[in-house]
């Protein structure tokens, strides 16, 4: 819930990282070369050798050699870079440390203040009693943080710390990291905060191309009231507007209550094909102009059938030019966009995500759940069953009850910052801990839905945004309160107890969801009511698990657009869109067509996403099986003394965090076992 405001809080963690790419010290991309020749490199490493002795020669020739590949013309000549190096070089381990200790404090300071500044500068946005003026929406679109890369590479203390900290590969980190004491992974840390230095011009041309792609994303709505079936008949309310491919999916999605309304489905799904296909009349676009028949994509105006020109592919021009601007900034990256985006971001190889992801989809469990789905549905599925919506287990109690409960419980902010060492007593904590976590956390009154944003340095407070009326808060906004004091519960520990600041936060942002989830999951046992559905645990099980069946197919086949690309780079958006469709309908035909019973269907590719956030889909399936691991592991659990225990390890790389954590690396086993054991549940009642 609010993940966007999550985002920003862990984007402060993802600074350190969102440079940090494998950057061996022999080999590098043709592209991130040097401007310093190799025989200088080489010069300078005999004598730093000569002058801090042999056992430091492997440190010396991977710091050095990753430092010349930063440095540039501007930041001075070789004999510059020779000073630079024998200078600044920490040649034993007690001054190394201090050097760690330094940057560590001066990085608290720097990172937790323009936390502070984003997070006050945004209060008559995010906060209730303040009205916001156009200069407030100015200021909360500042960024405090935007330059530090820039001034750190003028200043040299980039240079500083590239020549004293090793940049471990992720594949190092995955073989040594199980083993390095808390401090050396405090060091890797150290070492991932500049690896790559893209030039501003190419970057600022490819922001531009991710907002045009946004832009065009989002004003791509269908106007529902002006698309006909074959007896020309409307079936949605006239003004009804939805945005592709989100509301055209959540519009389906709110079908699977009525029977009856399996038309209305059909429409979207011949309405996805269109878009997908680009067989779209351009002039329909967000536009009433004309009536609409998808299927047999006949328009009218008045009545009268017109000929009208498909949108010309922009769909996939807006993809291409994307790839191509990574394709410029991929000669200063060690590897691929691909590569850089998994194996820094999500901190997985892709070939890894890839082995899960089809493992989990190609389990035999997946059709024994379209066996109770079909029987559920009472009919045969169709492709546009991959969003089946109808695990959701209704509640029996009353939402009015529980709002008088909350509402009588939570009349104010304050009110529920003052119960929160009783909650987490209730949750597990011991009552001294409880005190302690409670004492930093702040909770505020929002304008929106709520979120939760952490601080980043020690002595400030996380800060619970909620929603409360002037009844006070009613149920809704207690369940995402609740949600969200997980966030802050995990952002308090994962700061004040790792053991070093450079190890605060967790691995990415599917960690701290699956705290939230675990705290929301307690809502009602909180509030000291018990669920009386038997089957809520399997049907809840069964809702994730073909959620994530939906989004990991999605996500393989925007992996697989991007290998393509990378294989095709001379394409143009017509050889492009085939591509997209073929590999979409391969992945459906091999992975969903003995699933669903129907061949040949195009349907993974509809998400926007895939167009104006590149390879950002496998975050949602990576989060699903990290969340879910977890979630099973602490069920059972005290959940105070775990997520203690867990949340202390900080910021490791997942598989790592995830085998300290429960016990066994990131895999969708936990997963498919659960749904197993659901499935047997339901067909034994
Ligand atoms: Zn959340």
């Amino acid at each position: 819930m609010n993940k966007n405001f999550i985002i920003v809080i862990l984007g402060l963690a993802l600074f350190f990282t969102s440079c940090a790419k494998k950057s061996e010290t022999t080999t590098t991309h043709e592209g991130a070369v040097s401007t310093m020749q190799q025989s200088t490199i080489n010069t300078i490493i005999d004598d730093l050798v000569k002058k801090h002795g042999e056992a430091q020669r492997n440190r010396i020739e991977r710091c050095v050699n990753q430092t010349a590949i930063l440095w540039q013309e501007t930041d001075g000549d070789k004999d510059v870079f020779h000073e630079f190096c024998m200078n600044n070089f920490v040649g034993n381990a007690e001054d190394l440390d201090k050097l760690f200790n330094s940057i560590s404090m001066h990085y608290e300071t720097l990172i937790g203040h323009f936390n502070k500044i984003a997070l006050d500068m945004r209060r008559p946005v995010h906060l209730e009693g303040y009205e916001v003026t156009p200069i407030d929406e100015l200021f909360a679109g500042y960024d405090p943080f935007a330059n530090i890369q820039k001034d750190f590479y003028n200043n040299k203390i980039a240079f500083c710390i590239t020549l004293n900290f090793p940049h471990y590969t992720l594949a190092e980190k995955e073989e040594m990291g199980e083993k390095w004491t808390e401090k050396e992974w405090a060091y890797a840390r150290v070492g991932d905060m500049f690896v790559e230095r893209l030039p501003a011009d190419l970057l600022q041309k490819y922001s531009e191309i991710l907002a045009n792609a946004d832009n065009y994303i989002s004003n791509y709505n269908i106007f529902m009231g002006y698309v006909v079936d074959d007896e020309g008949k409307t079936n949605f309310p006239q003004d009804l507007k939805l945005i592709s491919h989100w509301n055209l999916r959540d519009e389906l999605k709110s079908h699977y209550d009525n029977p009856q309304s399996i038309n209305k489905m059909r429409i979207i799904y011949e309405v996805m094909q269109r878009i997908i296909k680009q067989e779209i009349p351009e002039a329909v676009i967000n536009s009433n102009k004309y009536t609409w028949n998808p299927k047999s994509n006949k328009v009218y105006e008045n009545g009268k059938e017109v000929s009208l020109a498909m949108e010309p592919n922009t769909r996939y021009e807006h993809l291409l030019n994307c790839f191509k601007a990574n394709v410029e900034l991929d000669k200063y990256r060690h590897d691929n966009y691909i590569d850089t985006k998994f194996s820094n971001e999500f901190e997985m190889p892709q070939a890894n995500v890839e082995k899960i992801f089809k493992e989990y989809i190609s389990s035999p469990v997946v059709k024994e759940v379209a066996e109770i789905i079909k029987k559920r549905l009472g009919r045969d599925l169709e492709p546009f069953d991959i969003w089946y919506d109808g695990f959701k287990a209704r509640s029996s109690i009353n939402q009015e009850e529980l709002s008088k409960k909350t509402s009588a419980l939570y009349p104010t902010p304050l009110a529920l910052e003052k119960d929160i060492p009783n909650i987490l007593v209730k949750l597990g904590f011991n009552r001294s801990k409880a005190a302690e976590i409670a004492s930093r956390i702040v909770v505020e009154g929002s304008k929106g839905a709520g979120h939760a944003w952490g601080a980043e340095m020690k002595g400030e407070k996380a800060h619970l945004r909620t929603r409360i009326g002037a009844n006070g808060m009613d149920y809704k906004g207690y369940n995402i309160a609740i949600h969200e004091l997980g966030h802050n519960v995990e952002q308090t520990i994962s700061l004040y107890d790792v053991p070093f600041w450079f190890l605060r936060g967790v691995p990415n942002t599917a960690f701290t969801e699956a705290w939230a989830f675990a705290f929301q999951h307690n809502d009602l046992n909180l509030l000291g009511i018990k669920s009386n559905d038997p089957n809520k645990e399997a049907l809840d099980v069964l809702d994730k698990f073909w959620g994530t069946y939906e989004i990991m197919g999605v996500s393989l086949v925007d992996q697989e657009v991007w290998k393509w690309m990378y294989n095709n780079p001379k394409c143009n958006a017509e050889e492009l869109k085939n591509a997209v469709i073929k590999i979409a309908t391969d992945i459906w035909n091999e992975y969903y067509a003995p699933v669903f019973g129907v061949k040949d269907s195009p349907i993974l590719a509809i998400y926007s996403h895939m167009i104006d956030n590149p390879l950002y889909l496998s975050a949602y399936p990576i989060g699903h099986i990290i969340e879910f691991q977890l979630s099973e592991y602490i069920k059972d659990k005290n959940l105070g003394e775990e997520m203690i225990r867990i949340c202390k390890l900080g910021r490791l790389i997942p598989d790592v965090w995830m085998k300290k954590a429960v016990g066994s690396p990131v895999s969708s086993a936990t997963f498919t076992e659960a749904a197993k054991k659901a499935v047997q549940k339901l067909n034994n009642n």
